[in-house]
């Protein structure tokens, strides 16, 4: 696979810890494959396998990679042309498109040919076998050769990348995760940035079933496809939930809950060092998401918080969700919201002056430190991977 990286190149002096960042995050997607090496040169990465890798999942596996622009299923030869320019002539025999384009790349003086005579020769190869037309312009197939230090690669496919830069670039960042459709689009869009994301659910049981936090690490799995073995910390709430229940006007409660989701996030960004909280919110979706209410949540945030989704309608979030294959997960029904928790009519509108005057008569720093103490964390890594599912699960641990 000859791998082309997105934005890396634009990153001067950082580029070569960039590159080698985007090669570990390689080896990590591929873990499992029978894969031979990883090589890293100017403005491209090399990626060999035995033959007994399977392309297709190899391409799947690469499409979520951060940080690439396009990768190639490539052919490799030593340093003869003859053999290239015939197996060129071959490979475009059996998709005998309408019109064909070779473009050549020498990057290495390998060998004596220039960029252009080494297209030619290729060209005209293709020329004696199919006697298909030439069009430099617009062909439908492209055929591209890459001459390397000690090789050639052939190849016709590009496959788009998913952009973005190689996590682990931009720092850790603690993603709220709710078993709902938004959160891990939201997430995602982090981890697209660059963004190591450590993830954060709070479930109500007993009040409710294991459903959501069942839900929950199916979702962070399916994330850990991306970004590798990820942390998870899951937050017994309901504790706390009724505490708030008992005190407070029900329509403040969600906005109540959420401001004590983020003091818990606090904790958990200082233990994890991240520079950032990230929620899947969007402007007015729900009640909750007002942007009065959001200023009431942030008031209580010792970091910023991030929301990439704000500006996004539902329609365009869950065609997101379906790419990234989450979306079938969150559906899946869960009991969220159960009645006692949930307030009938949820104030849209707050002042972050007016919930401190009622947090001001309550224990916060104690519940908050009550709640933590419960908090448990587990490390999860993609399905199929090294270890089976099971034995993650076994390190689940309080900390
Ligand atoms: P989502 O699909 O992400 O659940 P939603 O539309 O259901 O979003 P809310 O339930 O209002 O929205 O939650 C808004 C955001 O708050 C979520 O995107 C998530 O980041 C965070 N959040 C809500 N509930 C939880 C939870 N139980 N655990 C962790 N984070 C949560
Ligand atoms: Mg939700």
């Amino acid at each position: 696979m000859l791998v082309h990286y997105h934005e890396i190149g634009l990153k001067g002096g950082n580029r070569p810890s960039f590159e080698l960042k985007l090669c570990g995050n390689l080896e990590h997607a591929l873990a499992g494959l029978p894969l031979k090496s990883v090589r890293r040169l100017p403005g491209r990465i090399v990626v060999t396998f035995e033959p007994a890798a399977d392309p297709a999942e190899v391409t799947e596996r690469l499409s979520w990679v951060p940080g690439l622009e396009s990768f190639s299923p490539a052919r490799r030869f030593g340093l003869e042309l003859d053999r290239v320019a015939e197996a060129a002539a071959e490979a475009v025999v059996s998709r005998m498109p309408a019109s064909f384009g070779v473009k050549a790349r020498r990057g290495y003086k390998s060998v004596p040919q220039s960029s252009q005579e080494i297209g030619a020769l290729v060209g005209a190869a293709i020329v004696a076998r199919t006697g298909l037309p030439v069009d430099l312009k617009k062909p439908e197939l492209w055929v591209r050769v890459e001459v390397l230090p000690r090789e050639v690669l052939l190849y016709l496919d590009r496959h788009r990348g998913a952009g973005g830069l190689p996590v682990g670039t931009a720092g850790k960042v603690v993603a709220l995760v709710s078993g709902g459709i938004d959160s891990p689009v939201a997430a995602w869009r982090l981890m697209k940035r660059g963004a190591r994301c450590v993830f954060l659910h709070f479930h109500s049981h007993p009040f409710t079933d294991a459903a959501s936090q069942e839900k929950t690490l199916e979702v962070v799995e399916r994330l850990a496809r991306i970004q590798g073995i990820s942390v998870l910390y899951s937050c017994p709430f309901a504790e706390l939930q009724k505490e708030l229940v008992a005190r407070a006007p029900a329509p403040l409660r969600v906005i109540l809950y959420r401001r004590f989701m983020v003091r818990v996030a606090n904790v958990v960004a200082r233990r994890e060092r991240a520079l950032a909280l990230v929620t899947g919110e969007s402007v007015g979706q729900v009640a909750s998401q007002t942007l009065q209410n959001m200023a009431t949540v942030d008031a209580v945030a010792e970091l910023p918080v991030l929301r990439p989704l704000v500006g996004m309608n539902k329609n365009e979030i869950v065609a997101e969700a379906e790419r990234l294959g989450t979306y079938e997960i969150s559906i899946q029904p869960h009991g969220d919201c159960c009645s006692f928790l949930m307030p009938r009519k949820p104030a849209t509108t707050s002042r972050p002056d007016e919930l401190a005057a009622l947090e001001k008569e309550w224990p916060v720093d104690e519940w908050v430190a009550a709640t933590c103490a419960r908090l448990g964390r587990r490390l999860v890594q993609p399905p199929g991977a090294v270890a089976p599912r099971e034995a993650m699960l076994a390190v689940d641990a309080i900390v």
